[in-house]
């Protein structure tokens, strides 16, 4: 996640020689390395220019003279008709075979034609280098910023309530939720599970064990926004941009952040200026999906986490009577600086708190997925109602039939199994197979 990352864009141009991405090399230099709000700068800006992103220049060791990090590739097949993984085999077979290997640059970013058959957005390896973006998503900042999140280790940003499933790309305080629809924008950074799993804000983190303090105790902290982190300021002042709460029992730790709303940060979709608090597998500091809890908006609002430090494994979970209440208890003028205590509650008298949180993921989640899933853009009412389903009858139906279903199961089942038109009706309804088979509003969880 630090140094200069050596990047090639990489236009894949079909067999024809014809058919090729939407956005010229310059179009894409300005995309990854511009001047203006990029993928590059972005980088800069949220690590504090450890991460940079620069255009790969030299000769490779077939060589290939690469002048300003853009190159087209020729493929042996026709992208506007195949499949993802087919034109994303081929594509990478080729750059090998006309660059040499791929250990010459960090990160590759391959944008590949629009295709009518298939629908997808991008795709990453996690902790690996190469992404793929289909059409216009190849220019696209928050596919970008997204994707080489995935590049460099980060996973999703979910929500645990979102309405009706928890949705593993619904944390929209995080690039690495989903993706929008928009060149140059939205600028914004990660949660603060993402920025403690990062290298780039050290002197401002803290692990806290709630257990180390006596019962009733306040332990309080300031907390800033990425925006206003310090690169300078002595480790443990009191002062962080994200606060671990570490259950020793249990891999799940919460974080807490404060999602301040300005310059680099200011285009966040959701929670601005509030304290979020995250959850996410602490122990080993890695690849893991986090999930956003709950926000804290005004001064005096609190959230309680119950079942504190209750031991799990993936068939138990005991329970504790422990709590523990967080509590934003000041926000300075500037809205920059906001004070939270955490204390620890024991005994099962203690209510407060809006709602029952959970302690951890009601599904199990996959450790270390050696792809992740694309990224996503927000389900427009297009999407349930363009399409139609056709019985065998012959009738007609809108997507949205699949609600309909007794069972998740039943729901999984016409979602992945059933077929219009040679195609699947979760490609051919995605959102309304997102919203009803359980697996969050967004589409494009979908890519087979
Ligand atoms: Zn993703």
């Amino acid at each position: 996640m630090e140094g200069d990352k050596r990047t090639l864009v990489v236009r894949a141009i079909g067999k024809d020689g014809k058919t090729a991405p939407e956005h010229d090399s310059d179009t894409m230099y300005g995309a990854v390395f511009g001047d203006e709000l990029c993928l590059a700068q972005a980088y800069r800006s949220c690590s504090y220019d450890q991460l940079r992103i620069v255009p790969y220049v030299g000769i490779t060791t077939t060589g290939k003279d690469i002048s300003n990090g853009v190159v087209d590739i020729q493929m042996t097949i026709d992208p506007t008709t195949s499949k993802f993984e087919v034109i994303q085999t081929d594509v990478s077979a080729q750059l090998q075979l006309q660059l040499g290997d791929v250990i010459q640059f960090d990160l590759i970013i391959y944008c590949i034609p629009r295709n009518t058959e298939f629908n997808w957005i991008a795709f990453a390896f996690a902790n690996g280098r190469e992404s793929f973006y289909h059409g216009k998503w190849c220019n696209r900042l928050s596919s970008l910023q997204h994707e080489v999140g995935h590049n460099i280790g980060f996973a999703h940003s979910g929500e645990m309530d979102s309405s009706p499933y928890p949705s593993p790309y619904a944390d929209q305080s995080c690039i690495l939720g989903v993706s929008y629809d928009a060149e140059k924008r939205p600028a914004m950074c990660f949660n603060a599970a993402k920025m403690f799993q990062s290298p780039w804000y050290d002197n401002m983190k803290r692990v806290i064990n709630p257990m180390d303090y006596g019962v009733n105790v306040q332990k309080c902290f300031l907390l800033y926004g990425v925006v206003d982190y310090q690169p300078t300021i002595e480790v443990d002042s009191g002062k962080y941009v994200s606060v671990l709460l570490k259950q020793d029992d249990s891999p799940y730790g919460y974080y807490l952040g404060y999602n301040r709303k300005r310059s680099f940060n200011g285009e966040t979709q959701e929670s601005p200026n509030s304290v979020t608090i995250i959850m996410k597998e602490w122990k080993n500091n890695g690849y893991a999906q986090s999930w956003k809890n709950a926000t804290l908006k005004d001064v005096g609002s609190s959230y309680t986490i119950s079942n504190w430090n209750a031991t799990e494994s993936s068939s138990s979970k005991s329970s504790s009577n422990i709590s523990i209440k967080i509590e934003l208890t000041e926000k300075n003028k500037n809205n920059n600086e906001c004070r939270v205590c955490v204390t620890r509650v024991e005994g099962n008298t203690f209510i407060v708190g809006t709602k029952a949180p959970t302690a951890s993921p009601t599904k199990p989640m996959t450790n270390q997925p050696t792809k992740a899933p694309t990224s996503t853009r927000k389900c427009t009412r297009r999407n349930s109602k363009k399409v139609i389903y056709v019985k065998k009858n012959g009738k007609k139906k809108k997507c949205g039939w699949i609600k309909l279903g007794k069972s998740l199961k039943i729901r999984k089942n016409r979602c992945n199994n059933k077929k219009y038109r040679g195609k699947k009706i979760k490609h051919r309804c995605p959102k309304n197979c997102g919203l009803y088979a359980g697996v969050g509003v967004c589409k494009f969880l979908w890519l087979d």
